[in-house]
């Protein structure tokens, strides 16, 4: 096991035992205060440890790092020195909060130096995103949508179990949570026998998904197998891929989604390190049909992270709307990869890539109100008395997400935005 997950860790910095950022997680994210630039930050409990000053102060001296991939806009320069390294850092953190370690624990001066509360510091976009990919990884989201749209007898594609299906999103409108955005403006069809009109969009949708972001590049031509997948992953956030519905449903064919998606994507700030998830990892559905061999995989490479979705409209309390689990994913992330590199090609460290819409097997798990109130006709009551078919201007929607075993919770954060009417 790695040692920095040790179920009986526990830090000096108390943790609430709710909070998502316990010594088990250690994530990376990019942070500033009102008088710092932008560094790179660790979240511990519900403070932010400064790497910057903590490397100036000599705590990673054994580790050798360039001040400057600390003191940096974005991780992918700290992400490119390396698993081995980056992995070091975190195991250096740890044993630096541990309880018994009195290095930082008993040195007050370093402490006010490196040491931030997260309500006093604004958290920055982690990564510089230079290609975004999305995938429809969900069996459950994709057997909905299929029943909706198409046949309920045969809602899957043909393709659907032998590929992971994806396209290719864009990476200029991926935001940091808290981010908020108009209501995007398009072309759509409302009545079938009416020409196409412009405005805003009417049906506007949260996709509840996961990214993970590429920690290890590859050149063009190269492929990542299922078995090397993990070395090319650095981490994860919680992702909510915005979609216009009604303008979707007029732009879709036949090469997918183009303005309906790439209008706004929110991410949580913190990475979730592919280590800190290891002990969550559990088995997932049977593929069936058998795959093809570079599709392969073994062992549980699923993992057991609890997703949650909440509405808030305008100067009211939060709504449950779903609950849902990336352990439904059909396909996992090391297959995803496989995938998308089969033809050569190359990934980036920084790349993003979305798992699509997830969603389980019963409506309160499912990942969209599309599906949650099976395209408008079923309405969920927000606690205000209110009704949603989809999302209103001046809602703020907010995902969040955990992983809890053995007495260990890590948690990803908030990834929020609220919808302002179009412009
Ligand atoms: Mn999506």
């Amino acid at each position: 096991m790695i040692n920095a997950n040790d179920p009986s860790l526990t830090s000096w910095i108390e943790t609430a035992a709710n909070s998502d950022f316990p010594i088990q997680n250690l994530p990376f994210g990019i942070f500033k205060t009102q008088s710092s630039s932008p560094r790179i930050g660790v979240a511990i409990g519900d403070q932010v440890l400064d790497l910057a000053i903590m490397n100036k102060l000599g705590f990673f001296d054994k580790i050798k790092i360039d001040n400057s991939v600390f003191t940096n806009q974005y991780l992918n320069d700290f992400i490119a020195l390396g698993k081995q390294t980056t992995s070091g850092v975190r195991d250096r953190i740890s044993q630096l909060l541990q309880t018994g370690n009195p290095e930082l624990r008993d040195n007050k001066e370093a402490q006010a130096k490196v040491l931030h509360y997260q309500s006093n510091v604004q958290m920055l976009m982690p990564v510089k995103v230079g290609d975004y990919t999305d995938f429809y990884s969900s069996i459950d989201h994709a057997t909905n949508v299929g029943t909706m749209f198409r046949d309920p007898n045969n809602a899957l594609l043909p393709n659907w179990k032998h590929l992971p299906v994806g396209y290719h999103g864009r990476a200029s409108s991926i935001t940091i949570s808290g981010t908020n955005f108009h209501r995007p403006k398009g072309q759509t069809k409302p009545n079938e026998a009416e020409p196409p009109v412009y405005g805003p969009c009417r049906l506007l949708d949260f996709e509840l998904e996961t990214a993970f972001i590429i920690g290890k590049e590859t050149q063009l031509g190269e492929s990542i197998s299922t078995a090397n997948a993990d070395e090319h992953i650095f981490g994860m956030v919680l992702f909510n891929d915005w979609s216009a519905r009604d303008i979707q449903t007029w732009e879709y064919v036949p090469l997918g989604p183009f303005l309906a998606k790439n209008f706004a994507s929110t991410i949580s700030p913190w990475v979730v390190t592919l280590e800190a998830l290891e002990p969550f990892r559990t088995v997932g559905y049977t593929q069936e049909p058998k795959v093809l061999p570079y599709l392969e995989y073994s062992g549980d490479r699923n993992i057991d992270i609890n997703l949650d979705v909440l509405i808030q409209p305008e100067n009211t309390e939060e709504t449950l709307v779903s609950h849902s689990n990336y352990k439904f994913m059909y396909w996992t992330m090391e297959q995803q990869l496989a995938h998308h590199t089969v033809n050569g090609c190359n990934m980036n460290i920084g790349d993003m890539l979305a798992s699509g819409t997830i969603s389980g097997p019963t409506p309160d798990s499912f990942g969209s109100m599309l599906e949650i109130t099976w395209r408008g006709t079923k309405p969920v009551k927000m606690k205000d008395g209110s009704e949603r078919k989809f999302i209103n201007d001046n809602d703020t929607v907010i995902m969040r997400g955990y992983c809890q075993k053995d007495g260990v919770r890590i948690g990803f954060g908030e990834c929020k935005a609220k919808v302002l009417p179009a412009k």
